[in-house]
């Protein structure tokens, strides 16, 4: 009697806002890895070829994919990661569809070779160019709380600098990871150029082992510092986009009824499992209690449920443990003085993962709340004095990701950025910079190193290749062989005439040009 095989080893598809598994994706097998980033690197080979009107050509064609699939993708976005459907066309369906028609339009540009002018009269007559090549095989491990913007982003920026992708996608989004692979399937991508691989942190290390030539690494400051040690044990390069703690500041000439409803959105938007999360909110004393009033009031109003009905505002978190993680983070909080405003408590009668967004007064850096990522829909709130105590706080963090400043003075508000440690800040906006494809993405510190997006983004998917050549080529260079008493004189005068100022450059010019029309004692045959 035949009997059918059933794969034990699968990643369920979990419903955050249910608790359902509505299906089982099959893993990969980290002995599969190795293959996989040769396979990879052979069809990289003809993909970097490839012209780049043909690339681009490619591109467009995964633009019409993506939205042609748009309804299939966010419903799968919505049922793993529980976001409301709104929240995953404007994040991850706009960012995948943006990301390509960005590269799609832009790659001739940003590929293009640059002419690189020479200060030195030592190199005048050398015309040198930078190109750009790609890497290789990008090795690309993803978090789940953006499942499509966030993968998506990176692979299509890699691969249209010319690199070929082994993509680890979150096990916590499987089905998302399964749809990614079909969508460049569809467009007619190279076989084997993209790969998502399916597994948890155990693929993740066999991928950084398999040797690609570059990690992209998404997620957690504790997984984000093994996959450095694990890449520079092999000297592989990586870009690490770690967690945030991201300040906003609101300050007294700020228009109060925005700045209060930026301040929901930004810390309760994705249920507030966003890197660039408002997590810290700084306000000046004077507007302080009017400002708090309006985020009562509105937070109150907001509607939590399910992310597939369309009037709510709020979904689950992504696991019921980070339920319990909101309890003790909020009793820590208010064993320390914070006072919660409103919400505060899970809503197990919505479903497993259900947190109600919770507005804290009186937080302080004491608190875990200040310290950890809250990863969570808490809207933390501390009162300062003015703008410097809100500076010097909102840098009083090992994170450095984003931050936001909200001030009627555009000007006051470009000047507090600059003195603001982070990556990016925003003036009077907060986390959408993340949509901008021109953008670049990234913190210092805790929050990792390197960039994505932007033009930042793209140059970490290519190698600089700087190509020199000599337009002199009949002659042999002053520099070379052989080493005489004269050569070293005329050096000094060179050194002189090149360094020093008028009169020095008028008293060894002479000189100078010795180490040019120099006889390099071979003698003549
Ligand atoms: P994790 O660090 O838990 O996981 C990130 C990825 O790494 C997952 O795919 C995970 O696999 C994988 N992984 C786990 N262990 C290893 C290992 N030893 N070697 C290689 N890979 C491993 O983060 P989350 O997925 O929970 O994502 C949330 C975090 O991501 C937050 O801290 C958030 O701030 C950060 N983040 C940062 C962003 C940024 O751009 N700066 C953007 C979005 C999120 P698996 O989970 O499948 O087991």
């Amino acid at each position: 009697m035949a009997t059918q095989a059933i794969s034990p080893d699968v990643l369920p598809s979990y419903n955050p806002a249910t608790g359902e598994v509505s299906e089982n994706i099959p893993r990969t097998q980290p002995q599969e890895i190795s293959g996989i980033v040769a396979r990879a690197r052979e069809v990289e080979e003809k993909w970097r070829s490839m012209s780049i009107a043909d690339r681009s050509q490619v591109l467009n064609r995964l633009k019409q994919t993506i939205l042609a699939a748009r309804n299939e993708l966010v419903d799968t976005v919505v049922r793993e990661s529980g976001k409301p459907r709104v929240e995953a066309l404007f994040a991850d369906i706009f960012v995948s569809l943006d990301t390509a028609a960005y590269y799609a339009k832009n790659l001739p540009k940003l590929l293009r070779a640059e002419r690189v002018p020479h200060h030195s009269s030592a190199a005048k007559l050398k015309s040198g160019k930078l190109q750009y090549e790609p890497f290789g095989v990008i090795g690309i491990i993803s978090s789940w709380n953006y499942p499509l913007a966030i993968p998506m982003g990176q692979i299509i920026c890699a691969v249209a600098a010319g690199n070929a992708v082994v993509c680890k996608t979150s096990e916590f989004t499987p089905k998302c990871g399964e749809l990614i692979q079909k969508l460049f399937c569809d467009a007619g991508f190279p076989q084997h150029l993209v790969n998502i691989v399916q597994g948890d942190g155990e693929i993740g290390q066999a991928l950084i082992d398999a040797l690609p030539d570059k990690v992209l690494f998404t997620g957690s400051v504790r997984t984000g510092k093994r996959v450095a040690e694990a890449c520079a044990r092999n000297l592989t390069p990586s870009v690490l986009e770690l967690g945030g703690k991201d300040a906003m500041i609101v300050l007294a000439d700020a228009n109060l009824d925005v700045a209060s409803s930026a301040a929901l959105w930004g810390s309760f938007t994705n249920c507030g499992q966003v890197c660039l999360s408002v997590e810290r909110l700084f306000v000046e004393r004077e507007i302080s209690e009017k400002f708090l009033r309006l985020c009562v009031e509105k937070a109150k109003t907001l509607r939590l449920g399910p992310g597939t009905d369309s009037t709510t505002d709020v979904g689950p978190l992504i696991r019921p443990q980070q339920v319990q993680r909101m309890k003790e983070l909020i009793a820590d909080a208010m064993s320390r003085g914070a006072h919660v405003l409103c919400g505060g408590q899970a809503r197990p009668d919505l479903g497993p993962c259900f947190f109600e967004p919770t507005v804290i007064a009186s937080a302080d850096s004491s608190m875990r709340l200040f310290q950890e990522e809250t990863f969570g829909p808490i809207l933390a709130i501390q009162i300062v004095a003015d703008s410097d105590e809100a500076i010097q706080r909102a840098n009083d963090s090992p994170f450095a990701l984003s931050a936001s400043v909200w001030t009627a003075d555009n000007e006051r508000g470009r000047q507090i950025a600059t003195r603001l440690r982070a990556g990016a800040v925003m003036v009077n906006d907060a986390i959408s910079y993340f949509a901008i494809a021109e953008a670049p993405h990234g913190g210092c510190s805790a929050s990792g190193w390197g960039r994505t997006h932007g033009r930042a983004g793209f140059l970490e998917m290519v190698q600089p290749k700087y190509v020199d050549v000599d337009g002199l080529s009949g002659k042999e260079k002053p520099w070379w062989y052989h080493y005489t008493e004269s050569l070293g004189a005329a050096a000094d005068d060179f050194l002189n005439f090149e360094f020093g100022g008028v009169n020095a450059k008028l008293r060894h010019a002479r000189g100078a040009l010795r180490t040019f029309f120099r006889d390099h004692g071979f003698g003549k045959k």
